[in-house]
């Protein structure tokens, strides 16, 4: 049984075809798609598919690079939604220094916002960093007690940042297709993870793992990120493909 943490389903590359890639998730061995938000409109639109297909469950929260054209007020309105069945926790927030790096100090702001969400309800963070994994680490650290829980989601940093992550109770790390790629420079902070601290994801419709690379990437893409993973950690692949769903439903589901 296989997770898929991350999917943005509610694009239209993928949501044109939404029952053929629900299809070919669950062929896949696919139980849950955990879908995250990026604002309000997406908050709402992926709460409405969880209401319509069993396996899709909501994160709500606000990307940060949507942080900019966001007001407080939008963020009371998509924490209003956590009271929803399906809603698993939040997300995604978090840093991004490649797309905006005009706002950040709104975006430290939001996303501390998230963090003390996370932590009085006691739903996990879903974590977005791009060259910002180092302060995102710090604020977490900052902000951590034993209610915060999450997943730094397609993670790029470095093993000593990893580290540091590691020392941090109810925190995950988990890598995209592009760890299957030739010039990937992930291979040595993926065999250091331990097993019970990785999940699966695909951030679908981005990141294609090969042999898929060029298409639109979807849910069932995730095996050849997890074989890559298992083949790069010398383990076996059931093994660790049941070691991610632990992990996944211990995090998102409390089991
Ligand atoms: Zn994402």
């Amino acid at each position: 049984m296989i997770t898929d943490t991350h999917c943005h389903i509610y694009y239209d590359e993928i949501k044109s075809d939404i029952e053929n890639v629900l299809k070919r998730a669950e062929e896949t061995g696919i139980k849950k798609i955990i879908v995250p938000a990026v604002d309000f409109k997406t908050s709402i639109e992926i709460l409405e598919l969880s209401e319509k297909y069993e396996m899709i469950y909501a994160l709500v929260g606000i990307h940060p690079t949507e942080v900019a054209k966001t007001n407080e007020s939008d963020l009371d309105k998509v924490f209003d939604l956590l009271k929803y069945e399906k809603v698993v926790g939040i997300g995604e927030s978090g840093l991004d220094y490649y797309w905006d790096k005009s706002g950040i100090d709104k975006q430290k702001e939001f996303f501390i916002a998230h963090i003390n969400k996370a932590k009085e309800i006691g739903k996990p963070i879903v974590i977005h960093t791009r060259d910002s994994t180092s302060d995102a680490i710090d604020i977490i650290k900052t902000n951590y007690n034993e209610n915060l829980k999450g997943q730094f989601h397609c993670f790029s940093g470095t093993i000593e940042e990893a580290k540091i992550i590691l020392q941090l109770n109810g925190f995950y790390i988990s890598f995209c297709g592009n760890i299957t790629y030739k010039n990937n420079k992930d291979s040595e902070v993926v065999k250091f993870i331990p097993s019970d601290r990785l999940l699966s994801e695909t951030d679908s419709p981005f990141l294609t793992p090969v042999p898929n690379r060029g298409k639109t990437n979807e849910p069932a893409n995730i095996i050849y990120t997890i074989k890559k993973i298992a083949e790069l950690k010398e383990i076996d692949v059931t093994e660790l493909t049941n070691n991610l769903y632990k992990n996944s439903e211990k995090l998102f589901f409390n089991k």
